[in-house]
């Protein structure tokens, strides 16, 4: 053995002149929503492609020479690349088409917190749905023209890669990223020095640096701890997504929270709207209250003043999932605070209590923070009005201040290719800037059948060629043989794929029920096995590493898999990334769902599959129970609340046998001599008509635009000016309400008999002991409806009642003259809660007395 050290040189190219913005091309996520950008990079060298994983930086470092002096000679590449360069410019500069702020004002300025980020696979910092939907956003703010910056954590590591074995076994593998790789840069000083900021965490202060991340118009920034200056264990804390134990999770979301807002100020950003996404980036509350406390307000009034213009989204809808700490942990942490806070313990401990459990909750804390919050759908926004009831204790929880914001998907990067080609052809160019008019939509019926056909054919060629790649590599990776290979491969035809193919990919979490289709094998082996018409299951997904459950549920389908009548009939495909869920999304012909209700919170990639005419068989869950209309996919209805698990999954799984058996397959298999089904074809336009205006990012921004972001901007704008002075007049006003509340009676002195003519003007007077508080404090209301059919409250007509006069020095007297606009028989409720101008939603006390 001769003892010799291996030295290392990376010899980078140069860009050519010709081609030197090609740097910008790589340096900009654009990329991960233009196509012909990414394409230009493939064509260089598409092994080179491959080998890179997709990353156009990692690319340039790399390519040869010779072939970018080629292609800077050559005129058809140079014609792409000068076409994709305008189209770039125009995205980037040309001014927007709507009025220039978007309603907001001239200094208005977005922050968006998120724990990770999916935009693409190149820049591995996301793990699943929440960090999909966050780069779904931040792109379509870009596209809306937002003044719009997020905030996240670089992650070394990211999330995992995921091999399968034969057993069925995950096994996750972490990789380090080389961040030179990476589509981002360090933030500089004036003087070119790099930007750095401290956090500081038990008995040390930890350095951050701040990398920039270009998202077409809109930036994200990226906080990292991985730094020289830092002990070992402080470099960590920004090495793995999810991957760590509690106490890394605490200083994650302290890096996130803390640092990101003062990563913001010391860049000299000043945000005017800020929103939360997940409770995991609530601390930012905390530093903002103590940053505004500096100028000399009280911590209530510093609260409202961070409350006003918050947003929270939340996205769990299992308690459970919520984040907590516990109170020993946010003690060792957060003891500083208290005093910069200038508060007790206890009212920092109360800042994230629950009534269920003593941990310190972070969506308590968003909230607590927030005026805005907000599900992911019309279920979920209800799902989180419940399960958040006691943090306003005497409110019905249809009528908290949870609202909802369905989901949507950023239509550019999840549309494939081929579609926006055809749209260019039968709708015209400007089908992008029509992305929420549903009439516009309509068109696609337009489009022949034929044609439509065969871009799903030509779709789901390339899903099958994408697929026989993985389990080609999968099964040499696990000693296969070439003839197992084969057998795996037998109906996965990329020249004729002519089988109905079912995919269901998702994160393998428990109640996602990922193996609710082998309830009854007998069954479906009846289903899958039929000669004539055969059906091909392709599944895949990750489980978190810590989740065992949710590996059993790989094993399961792998066990399944691997059934010799099942066998190439059930493929199981590993590494689940942006990549291929892109792939499996627009190639297969049927996208499967089955969550136990009411636990997916919306759901995207269903909307993924439905955009691009795969159609949806789905529990009425989440996003599906809004996006479907009787005619654009097939739907399974959950059963009752309460019904025990087992009989639930035996009944949910029979009604999904019966759907695949009785409808999908033979719509599918009755083909006219032209090939394919008309019936089928028509379905999956009604699937693209009703779903692309309705579920797009453009959609859901725009939503949160105009119910959380503009009014967020308008509190903070009566909130803020002559030092606060909204903000303090408001804590000065809860403090009173919250000390007189518990002493405010009322009783009726008034009320009209039991019946009545239609035109009568009917009298109500009640008497309120307001305990101090004035008649302009509260609201007395009126609640009237009619009785014939359930209704939630706030279907309900409502009448303030009037203040007349002081009864007997000490009750205050609330009179109402009505008279009912319909006949028969109402019910009607009377009832009294505090009221301010100021606040920003009326019921944000939590405080009401029913009479
Ligand atoms: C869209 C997407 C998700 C989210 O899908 P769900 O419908 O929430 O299961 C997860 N992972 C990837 C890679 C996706 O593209």
């Amino acid at each position: 053995m001769f003892s010799k050290t291996t030295f290392t040189i990376t010899i980078n190219p140069k860009i050519p002149s010709r081609l030197e913005r090609l740097e910008e091309l790589a340096n900009n996520l654009w990329y991960s929503w233009d196509r012909a950008t990414r394409m230009l990079f493939s064509r260089l060298d598409p092994i080179l492609w491959g080998a890179v994983g997709h990353n156009p930086k990692a690319f340039l470092k790399r390519a040869d020479e010779s072939v970018l002096l080629k292609a800077a000679e050559d005129p058809t590449f140079l014609a792409t690349y000068d076409s994709i360069l305008s189209t770039f410019d125009s995205y980037l500069y040309e001014p927007s088409h709507q009025d220039k702020t978007n309603g907001l004002l001239l200094k208005d300025q977005i922050a968006y917190f998120c724990f990770e980020f999916g935009f693409h696979e190149s820049l591995p910092i996301y793990s699943g749905g929440l960090g999909i939907l966050a780069g779904d956003h931040c792109k379509a703010a870009s596209d809306l023209h937002l003044p719009f910056v997020a905030v996240g954590l670089l992650y070394r590591q990211g999330y995992f890669l995921q091999t399968i074995d034969n057993q069925g076994k995950q096994l996750a593998i972490y990789t380090d990223s080389d961040f030179e790789d990476l589509p981002v840069t360090p933030v500089l000083h004036d003087d070119g020095s790099e930007m750095r900021i401290e956090v500081a965490l038990p008995d040390r202060k930890v350095t951050v640096k701040i990398w920039m991340v270009k998202i077409g118009r809109a930036k994200l920034y990226l906080l990292d701890t991985d730094l020289p200056e830092n002990s070992p264990q402080d470099r960590n804390i920004t090495h793995k997504l999810y991957g760590g134990d509690k106490t890394m999770r605490i200083e994650q979301e302290i890096i996130l929270g803390v640092g990101g807002v003062r990563a913001l100020h010391e860049m000299g950003i000043k945000p005017t709207i800020w929103h939360i996404n997940e409770g995991h980036a609530a601390f930012m509350i905390l530093e903002r209250a103590r940053m505004l406390m500096r100028q000399n307000l009280e911590f209530d009034s510093a609260l409202e003043a961070v409350a006003a213009n918050t947003i929270f989204t939340t996205h769990t809808a299992v308690p459970a999932g919520h984040d907590h700490f516990s109170e020993e942990m946010m003690q060792t942490y957060f003891e500083p605070f208290y005093h910069d806070l200038n508060i007790t313990r206890e009212t920092f401990m109360a800042l994230g209590h629950t009534v269920d459990h003593r941990d310190f909750n972070m969506t308590a804390l968003a909230i607590r923070g927030s005026r805005t919050h907000n599900g992911v759908s019309k279920i979920h926004g209800n799902v989180s009005a419940y399960i958040c009831r006691d943090l306003w204790p005497q409110i019905e929880p249809e009528e908290n201040p949870i609202n909802y914001v369905t989901n949507g998907v950023h239509v550019p990067t999840f549309l494939a290719q081929e579609w926006s080609d055809l749209f260019d052809r039968y709708l015209g160019y400007d089908w992008r800037s029509k992305m929420c008019e549903a009439t516009f939509w309509e068109r696609i019926h337009d489009i022949p059948d034929h044609m439509f056909w065969s871009i799903r054919q030509s779709l789901k060629s390339q899903m099958l060629f994408g697929v026989r790649d993985r389990l080609a590599e999968q099964n040499t990776r696990n000693h296969g043989s070439d003839a197992h290979l084969d057998r795996l491969l037998k109906f996965t035809d990329p020249i004729n794929p002519n089988i109905l193919t079912i995919g269901f990919a998702r994160r393998f979490a428990t109640y996602k029920r990922a193996t609710l289709l082998f309830e009854n094998l007998g069954w479906l082996r009846k289903i899958v096995l039929d000669e004539e018409r055969p059906v091909l299951l392709i599944f895949a997904g990750k489980a978190h590493p810590a989740d065992e459950p949710g590996q059993d549920l790989i094993r399961r389908i792998s066990q399944i898999a691997h059934m010799p009548e099942f066998e190439g009939r059930l493929l199981l495909v590993e590494g689940y990334d942006l990549r291929l869920a892109r792939r499996l999304v627009s190639g297969v012909d049927v996208w499967l769902n089955n969550p136990i209700f009411p636990l997916e919170a919306s759901g995207t990639s269903g909307i993924k599959a439905g955009i691009n005419g795969s159609i949806n068989l789905s529990i009425l869950d989440g996003w599906w129970e809004e996006g479907y209309n009787g005619h654009n996919g097939w739907a399974i209805k959950p059963g009752p609340k309460n019904m025990e698990a087992v009989l639930r999954d035996q009944e949910e799984s029979q009604a999904l046998y019966e759907i695949l058996q009785d409808q999908v397959i033979p719509l599918y298999y009755n083909r006219s001599k032209l090939g394919y089904s008309p019936e089928w074809v028509k379905m999956a336009k009604h699937s693209m008509v009703s779903l692309l205006p309705r579920f797009s990012a453009s959609r859901m921004v725009t939503e949160y635009l105009k119910n959380f972001y503009r009014p967020a901007s308008y509190q903070h704008e009566r909130y803020t000016p002559n030092g606060f002075e909204g903000a303090r007049k408001i804590a000065i006003w809860k403090n009173r309400i919250r000390n007189a509340w518990n002493g405010v009676h009322i009783r009726r002195i008034n009320m009209p008999h039991n019946r009545a003519n239609f035109n009568d003007v009917l009298n109500f007077k009640i008497a309120a002991q307001l305990s101090g508080l004035q008649p302009e404090d509260v609201v007395m209301e009126l609640l009237i409806c009619r009785q014939y059919k359930k209704t939630r409250l706030n279907n309900f007509n409502r009448f303030c009642f009037k203040f007349t006069k002081i009864q007997d020095g000490n009750e205050h007297i609330f009179e109402l003259d009505l008279a009912p606009e319909f006949c028969g028989k109402q019910e009607y409720y009377i009832r009294i809660y505090p009221y301010h101008p100021l606040l920003t939603h009326p019921l944000e006390m939590g405080m009401m007395i029913w009479l």
